[in-house]
């Protein structure tokens, strides 16, 4: 499979080219030339196969470079860490409705199914390509410790890190903070997560190429996460599908999760309707309403993963410049979306503990309010209802709301362990030259 920039058709690279290279000179993405169909007897072949075969198979398609037995060999390792040797689990809701676990990871969010295989093929192609690589992130918040626990063990990997200071969870702030190795960087902004995939987009620029070594992002930005994420679309469509096509509720910030299910419905799989759910931040649910990009000032709210104003991957998906009523409602075949105010959040944050003694994380429970109030109910699609968290990350947040929830022990222990990280003023030329200092 080959990619091109979606500004330059003309620019064609192949996938150690964009994996090595997130963003394009003209500053817009990569996207694969051509998203063809798999064929159904194909999509059918695969029904029987545990994820890692799955994933070898979709993988498979989009990487021209590394040899098949080595990709099926990375793949493995990056999955022998999962707490579920299925890697993602469901259970039933009620009726045709499932929620859909993806956070069996390392450090127990969905990011782990995408950034654990990262860093071992980074790590990999460090050593083909014999230069040490540097990894520049943003966080607002799961990111961050995902990525530490992929890279801190590989000494040809620099991993620098950039959170917002106290505007994420103090939970992620110390799963990051208190794994302190040579190659690990945390840096705290004193502003918000806008701000930290600024310096990401602009630090490229900024930096001397160097012949021993690599720069390059891990954000949404990165090809190569999103189709690791398709994969589990493909996989959990497939699982339910008998006739009726299944509708996924994702809790939705840079807008990378819902581009997967997007791309996992364009190559073919019994995918319905996407829906994308936001919280006071709805730049994504304003377009698909209202047909309106609005730059809104961020808001901060409980759920901090999905506090973003402009979503880095709107672009992978549409042309600004296309704007118009036809345009959107050809999406709206495929996406439906819906704001979760905050005040919502946690008023059902509480009434799921209330009625049902579940407690769901501030990111996950924007799908599961916009499925129970809404219940797009013109199909009578299966629903994935998705969970991107869980709520012992926002600890603290919840207890707000229910005052007598438990504290699990393995996170306690976080709580005796050293921080180590800088903060900066929102200022990007001394944040710079600290970058400078520290390559
Ligand atoms: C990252 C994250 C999201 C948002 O995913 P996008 O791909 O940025 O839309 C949602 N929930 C949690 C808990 C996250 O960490």
């Amino acid at each position: 499979m080959y990619y091109n920039s979606i500004n330059n058709k003309l620019n064609i690279k192949n996938f150690i080219n964009i994996f090595l290279k997130n963003i394009p000179k003209d500053k817009s993405l990569y996207f694969p030339f051509i998203i063809k169909k798999f064929n159904k007897i194909y999509i059918n072949s695969l029904k029987k196969l545990n994820y890692l075969n799955f994933s070898f198979n979709i993988i498979n398609k989009f990487i021209n470079c590394i040899s098949e037995e080595e990709i099926f060999l990375l793949l493995k390792n990056s999955y022998n860490k999962f707490y579920d040797k299925n890697i993602i689990n469901f259970y039933n809701l009620e009726n045709n409705s499932y929620l859909l676990n993806l956070n069996n990871g390392p450090t127990l969010t969905f990011k782990d199914i995408a950034l654990q295989p990262l860093g071992i093929f980074l790590n990999f192609i460090s050593k083909i390509i014999n230069k040490k690589i540097i990894i520049f992130c943003a966080t607002s918040g799961d990111t961050g410790s995902s990525a530490i626990n992929s890279f801190k063990n590989y000494e040809n990997i620099k991993l620098i890190i950039f959170h917002p200071f106290n505007m994420i969870s103090n939970i992620q702030r110390k799963q990051m903070t208190t794994i302190i190795r040579k190659n690990i960087f945390n840096i705290s902004i004193l502003g918000n997560f806008d701000f930290t995939q600024y310096i990401i987009k602009n630090i490229f620029e900024n930096i001397k190429k160097h012949k021993n070594y690599l720069f390059i992002s891990v954000n949404s930005i990165n090809w190569f996460r999103i189709i690791l994420q398709t994969v589990y679309y493909c996989y959990s469509s497939l699982k339910l599908y008998t006739n009726k096509l299944i509708n996924y509720y994702i809790p939705s910030g840079n807008f990378g999760n819902a581009t997967s299910a997007f791309i996992a419905k364009k190559l073919g799989f019994p995918i319905g309707k996407i829906i994308v759910c936001n919280n006071d931040n709805n730049y994504l649910d304003n377009f698909f309403k209202k047909s309106l990009l609005l730059n809104k000032k961020l808001k901060s709210t409980i759920s901090p993963a999905i506090d973003i104003s402009i979503p880095s991957n709107f672009k992978r998906i549409f042309n600004k410049k296309k704007i118009k009523k036809k345009y959107i409602n050809f999406y709206n075949n495929f996406f439906y979306s819906d704001t979760i105010l905050n005040k919502t959040i946690i008023n059902s944050i509480e009434y799921f503990f209330n009625i049902y003694k579940k407690i769901y994380d501030p990111h996950t429970i924007t799908s599961i309010t916009s499925f129970f109030n809404n219940n797009i109910n013109n199909n009578n699609n299966i629903k994935f209802i998705v969970s991107t968290s869980y709520p012992i990350k926002f600890f603290y947040s919840i207890k707000k709301i229910i005052p007598n929830i438990k504290i699990n022990l393995n996170i306690k222990n976080i709580f005796l362990l050293k921080e180590k990280y800088k903060i900066f003023n929102q200022n990007f030329k001394i944040i710079i030259n600290y970058i400078k200092k520290i390559i």
